[in-house]
């Protein structure tokens, strides 16, 4: 019978020879011993792609010296037999030791695939092994099997094959070194072998030197035939092994095998094995991990001062790429003055375009660090001990310990969306406690209402950023608690359900994971500004810029300019008379716009809280996208500039407009916090409950925010 290939397993007793053979080889196979020998010799074929491989399983040994007969069995076979590939078989989880024999077939210079066993339990045991890495270092081919279950057989089959067909029967000796003390002998030596032809038909020549220098009685039988290159080998051998005695205090041997170790820890120091917990450490360190997280005093607190910190990275580290991309935007509108002929298109690159979606992008940094922040926690296994703590103060407020996760999604923690938030309520099983926590959901401070926040922020409270935005998702958690408090002990009574939610181990998040997951979500938000945020912003620039003003109003405009030109004044004086009656035609000329009369339209009542015709139009915009309103002052401020050689960036732009204070920015904050969830929202919510409690969250909630906004804004006046 010709075969395609001879492949030989090679491996250390109980390294899963036997079992990878069989699961290759099915029934055919035949097992008789060696001649003259009781050492078990085992043969079998199998069919691979049309080709017909023969295997021999090698008797299990560690080593290839003749202290054993399988160990001499099993290099006589290599030898003789010269098969096209060794497959060397070694137990995944005992690499260190399993790898000497490795190592000396490399010596001997067969063409080897390393397969590395048991991986099952290598992984079972927490043990990752690098195998691209550990293939580069060692030079040859290695797959991963689980000789078990037949994992990994067909790539090492096809590996083996492809190796033994490159090297062609060619045998590449590897060279590792023994140190100054063995390696000028073993020079010498090979030297001399190879002038008298000593076994190098079957051996290299460097090898046979080893086996001399080991004193292998196999090898030194062959070599008493040969007389004179044998007394000098001899000879050499002896002077060395003094030598080693006298100043290692050791014999060859020892020194030799000390050296094949070194080659072996040398590459797999290179981090080829990492060890992660494994299920049960994990397990057990996390129950330790929660007796401090989860802990009925400590954990609370903890759990405050980790989202505190949260906030503080956020706002100190984002203020520095945030500063860069309104240094951007601004230049971005520079250009667009300058390089578009002024008119309708100028408005609208500028004023719609650029203004807009500038304002928004402009808080892509921030949301960014905080999304792989919420990430980490989430990641961790941390978020669902946040849920667990707060079972028991959402249970006071007829909600459930799983009425956490949809807040969270929905901005809990700063930077959710209430529409995944809306749908998250779905895990809770009481439909009352699901009504309740689906209805005060869209108070949480999400991605899109976070700009605005910021921005108002920046402009009023820029001292206490961080403070400040902490509050607001304080009162807005405050605001979920009492509103579902409220329906809860009226419109939607009932009792509370138990608290039943996975707590699952605690893991470190990976570095990738992290940034996939916060890369996710910071692209869905740029998305949304380039697509829904950039259309509402044309069409409310459109609004705002049509109907223009009447013929008359604008011949008044010119009239004043030039009676301003005519008299006498200084420079500075005409530039500043010039920049407030550009000022005042271009507030003129919005309030005319369909939008300016919208807002107008709401002024008597809106003016309660503080809130102008501008404010208005930004708020009527919200509904559509709560970032809108970020990007309609963006653009109502930039229509009606007052100084349009500057540039300024809309925050400062708000905090130098006489119509704004405190009060009013703080109005506003908790008006967008409260008022009707956006359009996405309340489809969503409808699709989750009912059109009826869609549109009661609609009217509440903006009829709430309205009263909060005037009562502050009130108030507010009252201290000022
Ligand atoms: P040999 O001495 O190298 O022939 O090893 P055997 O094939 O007899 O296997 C020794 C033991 O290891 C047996 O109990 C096998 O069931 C077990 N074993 C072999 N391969 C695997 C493997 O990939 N995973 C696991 N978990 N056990 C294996
Ligand atoms: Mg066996």
């Amino acid at each position: 019978m010709s075969y395609a290939a001879t492949i030989a397993f090679a491996g250390n007793p109980n390294s899963g020879k036997t079992t990878l053979f069989n699961a290759l080889t099915g029934a055919r196979q035949r097992v008789g011993n060696y001649p003259g020998i009781t050492v078990e010799r085992k043969e079998g074929q199998f069919n691979f792609n049309d080709l017909k491989v023969n295997i021999i399983d090698l008797p299990g040994c560690y080593s290839l010296s003749a202290y054993s007969e399988e160990e001499l069995v099993a290099r006589k076979v290599l030898v003789d037999e010269r098969p096209q590939v060794v497959v060397d078989i070694v137990d995944a989880t005992k690499l260190e030791r399993h790898l000497y024999l490795a190592v000396q077939l490399f010596e001997l210079g067969v063409p080897v695939v390393l397969a590395l066993n048991m991986i099952d339990d290598a992984n079972k045991q927490g043990l990752r092994i690098d195998t691209a890495r550990l293939s580069k270092l060692l030079g040859c081919p290695v797959v991963a099997t689980a000789a078990r279950t037949g994992l990994g057989k067909q790539e090492l089959t096809e590996k083996a094959l492809a190796h033994g067909r490159e090297r062609a029967g060619k045998w590449e000796p590897l060279y590792i070194s023994y140190g100054p003390d063995i390696d000028p002998a073993l020079k010498t030596m090979s030297e001399k072998i190879e002038a008298g032809c000593f076994m190098t038909n079957r051996y290299p020549a460097r090898w046979v030197a080893l086996k001399y220098m080991e004193a292998d009685e196999d090898v030194l039988g062959a070599g008493r035939l040969l007389g004179e290159l044998h007394d000098e080998l001899e000879k050499i051998v002896a002077e060395t092994r003094e030598h080693c005695l006298k100043t290692l205090n050791t014999v060859p041997e020892a020194i030799i095998a000390d050296y094949r170790y070194g080659f072996i820890n040398s590459i797999l120091k290179q981090e080829i094995i990492t060890r992660e917990k494994t299920q049960e450490e994990r397990i057990d360190i996390s129950a330790k991990l929660d007796m401090i997280l989860t802990n009925r005093v400590l954990g609370p607190l903890i759990m405050v001062g980790i989202l505190y910190a949260m906030f503080f990275i956020t706002f100190t580290v984002g203020e520095i790429p945030m500063g860069w991309l309104e240094g951007l935007f601004g230049w971005m509108a520079e250009m667009g003055t300058v390089l578009i002929p002024e008119g309708l298109v100028q408005s609208l690159v500028v004023s719609g375009i650029i203004e807009g979606v500038g304002g928004v992008m402009g808080f892509v940094p921030l949301i960014a660090i905080m999304f792989v922040m919420i990430s980490f926690l989430e990641d961790s296994g941390y978020m669902a001990r946040v849920a667990y703590m707060l079972d028991r103060v959402l249970r006071v407020f007829g909600l459930h310990g799983c009425s956490a996760m949809p807040f969270i999604i929905s901005g809990g923690i700063a930077g959710g969306c209430a529409v995944p938030g809306v749908m998250a309520t779905r895990t809770l099983r009481s439909p009352k406690e699901k009504l309740a926590t689906l209805l005060t959901a869209p108070f949480m401070p999400c991605g899109a209402k976070l700009p605005v926040f910021l921005l108002l922020v920046a402009a009023f409270f820029s001292e206490h950023k961080a403070q400040v935005m902490f509050s607001i998702t304080l009162f807005a958690w405050i605001m979920a608690l009492l509103v579902s408090k409220l329906v809860r002990s009226t419109i939607i009574k009932g009792e509370p359900t138990p608290f039943v939610m996975e707590l699952p181990p605690y893991r470190m998040p990976t570095l990738r994971g992290v940034v996939i997951h916060a890369w996710e979500r910071a692209w869905q938000y740029v998305k949304k500004a380039g697509t829904v945020i950039l259309a509402v912003s044309i069409i409310l620039w459109a609004a705002m810029t049509f109907p223009g003003p009447p013929a008359e109003e604008v011949l008044q405009f010119e009239a004043q300019r030039q009676s301003v030109a005519a008299a006498t004044l200084s420079e500075e004086q005409r530039e500043t008379r010039l920049a407030e009656i550009n000022n005042a035609e271009g507030q003129a000329a919005i309030r005319h716009s369909v939008a300016g009369r919208i807002g107008t339209f709401f002024e008597p009542v809106s003016q309660w809280a503080g809130f102008d015709w501008r404010t208005n139009i930004a708020l009527v915009g919200g509904f559509a996208a709560k970032e809108v309103i970020v990007s309609t002052f963006g653009t109502a401020y930039s229509l009606g500039e007052l100084d349009p050689e500057e540039s300024t960036s809309l925050s400062s732009r708000l905090a130098a407009d006489p119509t704004w204070n405190k009060y009013t920015a703080l109005a506003l904050i908790v008006f967008v916090l409260l008022y009707a969830p956006c359009f996405v929202t309340v489809v969503t919510m409808a699709k989750e409950s009912s059109w009826r409690w869609a549109l009661f969250a609609m009217t509440f909630n903006t009829a709430l925010g309205f009263i909060f906004a005037v009562l502050i804004f009130q108030v507010g006046s009252l201290l000022s």
